[in-house]
């Protein structure tokens, strides 16, 4: 191979470069960026950086002389609309092409949107996103969150240590119940009200109020929450629509691969936000939204482009701090699992647990024991993924 292109210049597009060295390629590595910035990390951008504790700068996940030593080509701001596979050359917004004898898909995912344009109204995904919330936070006084996942529960962390009046809104009965079970969501939930946040559940938002600028959000039962300003953290959606016609597997869940990152179309790969791949601890296909998994699934895609064999997959792992506590899960947990505290007692906001299927260990998760958690992350045991996945 001559020349790789990395489409998607954050950390997995990144991970894929650095990789790319790693494994010995000595050949051209072009990173085609949407965004006009060089890969930064997204994980304080619902934490220290949105609280204004850190500067943009500090976000950044490269360094100009790392950036020398692995002698890559950028195009930022410059993104992909296509791949022409009988030119075998990535096509750019711009209209220049990248011819390339190897592709690495990273252009994860962005954040889903509520209809409507009223001004207060916030998706974080970006570090624009976090500049333009920021700005909105320090001037208002009531927060509503629609949306209990991890990024509306920092957001709303967050806020509230602003000195922000915060109400989140969940439709679900718990926020995070699907990831981890009833019981266990209930304990993160109880974080919110520790914190003097006011939870909403089973509630499902019908639309937002406002003249120009946001001033309050519907619920179905009627009721309407008053807001200044309003976070919509309601999930991400792969970014693969750059792909239609490329004849590449994909569709909404993300980009098909395999388990070492093997798309159907050879000497293409995807890895990280955007790739929806078998997951042995999982027992099914999946696309990860996590730190970790965007280090460390470019790894194995490239592995699987330069023809080496990939190394074996390590539990998904991601973390969230939430309220001065940190959580972290690691594994994959699925509605029969059974659930057991190894350690510690969720009343203390300090224990482990375990989920266990036929007996055998297949996740975990820890609020505020990383220690304790890291030795119990490396008993899990995987599951069997059926054939034929996705
Ligand atoms: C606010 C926030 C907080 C988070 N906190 C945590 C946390 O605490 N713990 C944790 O485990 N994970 C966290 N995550 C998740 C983690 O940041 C992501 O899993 C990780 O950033 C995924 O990396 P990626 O490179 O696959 O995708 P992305 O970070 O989405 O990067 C993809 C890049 O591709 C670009 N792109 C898109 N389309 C194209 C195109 N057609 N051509 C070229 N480029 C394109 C995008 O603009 C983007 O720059 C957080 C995410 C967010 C947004």
């Amino acid at each position: 191979m001559r020349t790789v292109a990395v489409i998607g210049g954050s950390l997995a597009g990144l991970s894929a470069a650095r990789a790319l060295r790693e494994q010995g390629y000595d050949g051209r590595i072009v990173v085609v960026g949407e965004e006009d910035l060089f890969p930064y990390d997204r994980p304080p951008l619902s934490k220290e950086f949105l609280a204004g504790k850190i500067e943009m700068a500090e976000l950044a996940l490269t360094t100009p002389t790392e950036d020398a030593a692995l002698d890559l080509e950028w195009r930022l701001g410059d993104p992909a609309t296509g791949l022409d596979r009988g030119a075998r050359a990535v096509v750019l917004a711009s209209g220049r092409e990248v011819p390339a004898d190897g592709v690495v898909v990273a252009t994860g995912a962005r954040a889903r949107t509520l209809p409507g344009d009223l001004h207060g109204v916030h998706t974080l995904r970006t570090a624009d996103d976090a500049v333009a919330l920021r700005r909105d936070l320090v001037v208002s006084r009531r927060l509503v969150v629609i949306g209990g996942g991890f990024i509306g529960a920092e957001v709303a962390s967050t806020a509230r240590d602003m000195g922000l009046e915060v109400t989140v809104i969940e439709s679900d009965p718990v926020p995070l119940g699907r990831v981890l079970g009833a019981d266990l969501a209930a304990t993160c939930a109880e974080l919110h009200r520790d914190n003097g946040v006011h939870l909403i559940t089973g509630e499902v938002v019908t639309g937002l109020a406002g003249n120009g600028r946001v001033s309050a959000v519907h619920l179905a039962g009627g009721r309407t929450e008053p807001a200044d300003v309003v976070v919509v953290g309601i999930g991400a959606a792969p970014n693969v629509e750059w792909l239609a016609g490329s004849g590449i597997e994909h569709d909404h869940r993300g980009v098909w691969t395999d388990d070492a990152g093997a798309t159907n179309v050879p000497q293409v790969v995807a890895a990280g936000d955007c790739a929806f791949s078998p997951c042995a601890y999982a027992g099914t296909a999946v696309r990860h939204e996590h730190w970790t998994n965007a280090v460390r699934q470019p790894a194995a895609a490239v592995s699987t482009l330069l023809g080496a064999t990939p190394a074996p997959p390590t539990p998904p792992y991601f973390w969230s701090d939430q309220y001065g506590a940190r959580l972290q899960f690691a594994g994959h947990r699925l509605p029969d699992d059974a659930v057991e505290i190894i350690d510690g007692d969720p009343a203390d906001r300090r224990f482990v647990a375990g989920y266990r299927h036929n007996g055998e260990l297949v996740a975990v998760f820890a609020m505020n024991q990383p220690k304790l958690f890291g030795r119990w992350r490396r008993q899990l045991s995987p599951r069997i993924v059926p054939a034929g996945l996705p």
